[in-house]
């Protein structure tokens, strides 16, 4: 079974994307929903993060104050990093566990960090979500309710879309202008085809 990366920056349109794998009937597994969920699944992430956070994080229903943390990470990269040593390999293991569950020529994981977590070597091939930083920003400010300052904030935490385009099998173009639908089917029609070669 192939594995699929799909990544690109904040308000690229991965989920977007990947909602049209769904449809062709594709499984994704979303990575950065399954990293927040085993921060309240995981007992041993659990305790790891108290012990480095505060035992404070986490509600009597171990339930975490995810904004409280965010707080806690945003401008300390050394706190970030611990973090991310912390949830990945709990993330990892999720995405193992849940593509053995899986029956499909292919299976897509969508990661917004797919090339910075390393992950991206586990990938047979990686998709780059590819939209100009302008229209993100539109997009994302429409989506969130939220600031230019706090998306473009974002930004510029993130590995820079020239660097992911390097290192990206292929690209899918989602400026508005180059319609969605076309791209994901030569993609998925080539992964098919991929996957038929694998088992020959
Ligand atoms: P994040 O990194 O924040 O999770 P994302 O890369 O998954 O974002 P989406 O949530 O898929 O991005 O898209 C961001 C916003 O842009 C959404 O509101 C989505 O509906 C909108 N959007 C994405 N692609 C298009 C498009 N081609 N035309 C119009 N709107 C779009």
């Amino acid at each position: 079974m192939l594995k699929i990366g799909i990544t690109g920056g904040i308000g690229s349109g991965k989920t977007t994307v990947c909602k049209v794998f769904e449809i062709l009937k594709i499984p994704v597994f979303y990575a950065d929903d399954a990293a927040k969920s085993v921060m309240n699944k995981d007992p041993h992430l659990i305790d790891a993060i108290k012990r480095e956070f505060g035992s404070e994080l986490y509600s009597e229903e171990e339930i975490l104050d995810r904004k409280a943390l965010a707080k806690l990470v945003f401008n300390n990269s050394q706190a970030l990093e611990k973090l991310n040593s912390l949830v990945h390999p709990a993330a990892i293991q999720a995405f193992e566990d849940w593509s053995k569950e899986q029956d499909s020529p292919y299976i897509i994981k969508e990661a917004a960090i797919l090339f910075e977590s390393g992950s991206y070597k586990d990938c047979d091939f990686t998709i780059l979500v590819y939209t100009p930083e302008n229209l993100r920003i539109k997009r994302v400010m429409k989506r969130d309710n939220t600031t230019e300052a706090e998306v473009r904030a974002r930004i510029d935490k993130q590995m820079p879309e020239d660097k992911k385009r390097e290192l990206s099998d292929f690209v899918i173009e989602n400026d508005g202008s180059t319609a969605l639908l076309p791209q994901v089917l030569s993609l998925h029609g080539y992964f098919l085809s991929r996957s038929k070669l694998n088992k020959s």
